[in-house]
């Protein structure tokens, strides 16, 4: 399983890029996109100004535009149908936009799924850029399959349910390779809903248990996980390896390059977890495993949570209180 986050996924030629890193193979491979880059921002923002009854429709057509532009780039003579694709979704997102922003009956269900519709757009480039129908690749929508319900930690993954669709739509579609949506899944009312923010490299890792993977890789825009925050502290160096509990502990305190959810589904079945940049596919990464590695170094990195504050009660009145 392959996951590219937005920030390789910023135009046509990145999904070129992305594309050409998943390889041949023999082996079955699934590969899980994120929105282009920036593309879940503007959403989020469509539906604020919706919801306010503000004028959307010139963002929507951007946003369309620049979907277009790439998709021109990558299906140039239409033979993935891409630019219709495209449309239908664009529709759908319209219709959503204009029920939210007349305050329809249903506005209130369509909203929470509606920063997803990036992953949707995405999967359609990413299956032309991986050569369309004609190939062995096809094309989940991860609505289709994914069904959670929110959690203690966030959303969680009704499992049971999630596999048995999963194997209906493998009998319905094959065994071929997949492009499947990052980031959105269904909710047990059947409504459309999301992971939560930076929620794809999550998706990627429920699907990496699903299809009970060989190894899981996360490609990004760094080497791997480093020892900080490198936009606060550019010396930070990659860390070869660390084990699922040290990045788990990492992600939950702060570090952006992997959602705090992900280390689980693949832990539960001992899958490698890799961490590896689009830009520099030479660079090893880093690996995630049940062991931590044998550096021998006892704090791995630094993170960083921000805009918390502590508060200290002090008093005599307070003196044992826990
Ligand atoms: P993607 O679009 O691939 O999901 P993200 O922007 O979500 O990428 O995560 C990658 C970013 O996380 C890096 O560009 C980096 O700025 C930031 N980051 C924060 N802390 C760390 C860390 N400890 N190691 C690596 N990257 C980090
Ligand atoms: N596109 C979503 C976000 O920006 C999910 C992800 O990329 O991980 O939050
Ligand atoms: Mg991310």
């Amino acid at each position: 399983v392959h996951k590219f986050g937005g920030s390789s996924l910023a135009d046509a030629s990145l999904y070129r890029t992305a594309a050409a890193l998943v390889g041949d193979s023999t082996r079955t491979r699934v590969v899980v996109v994120s929105a282009m880059q920036g593309v879940t921002d503007s959403l989020i923002a469509l539906l604020e100004t919706a919801r306010r009854g503000d004028a959307w429709q010139s963002a929507f057509d951007t946003l369309r535009e620049r979907h277009a532009t790439a998709a021109a780039a990558l299906d140039t003579d239409g033979r993935f149908e891409l630019q219709r694709a495209l449309e239908r979704e664009f529709d759908t997102l319209r219709r959503h936009l204009e029920s939210i922003a007349s305050n329809a009956p249903d506005a209130h269900l369509l909203a929470p799924g509606l920063p997803g519709f990036g992953e949707v757009l995405s999967s359609h480039l990413m299956h032309a850029a991986l050569g369309g129908d004609a190939t062995s690749w096809r094309r989940l929508d991860a609505r289709d399959v994914l069904l959670v319900h929110a959690g203690e930690m966030g959303m969680a993954v009704d499992w049971n349910e999630s596999r048995k669709r999963l194997a209906d739509w493998r009998a319905k579609h094959g065994d071929g390779n997949v492009v499947i949506t990052g980031f959105v899944a269904r909710d047990a009312q059947g409504h459309a809903t999301t992971l939560g923010r930076n929620g794809s490299d999550y998706s990627a890792a429920i699907f990496a248990n699903l299809f009970d993977a060989e190894a899981l890789t996360i490609w990004t825009d760094v080497d791997g996980v480093l020892s900080a925050d490198p936009r606060l502290v550019p010396e930070a160096v990659c860390l070869p390896s660390m084990s699922y509990a040290e990045a788990c502990e990492l992600a939950y305190f702060g570090a952006k390059v992997l959602h705090p959810q992900t280390m689980a589904p693949v832990q539960e079945r001992g899958i490698p977890l890799w961490i590896r940049n689009t830009k520099r596919p030479e660079a090893p990464g880093t690996l995630i495993a049940p062991d931590s590695g044998r550096d021998g170094a006892p704090v791995k990195g630094l993170s960083l949570v921000r805009d918390l504050a502590i508060v200290e009660l002090v008093g005599n009145g307070m003196v044992g209180v826990p």
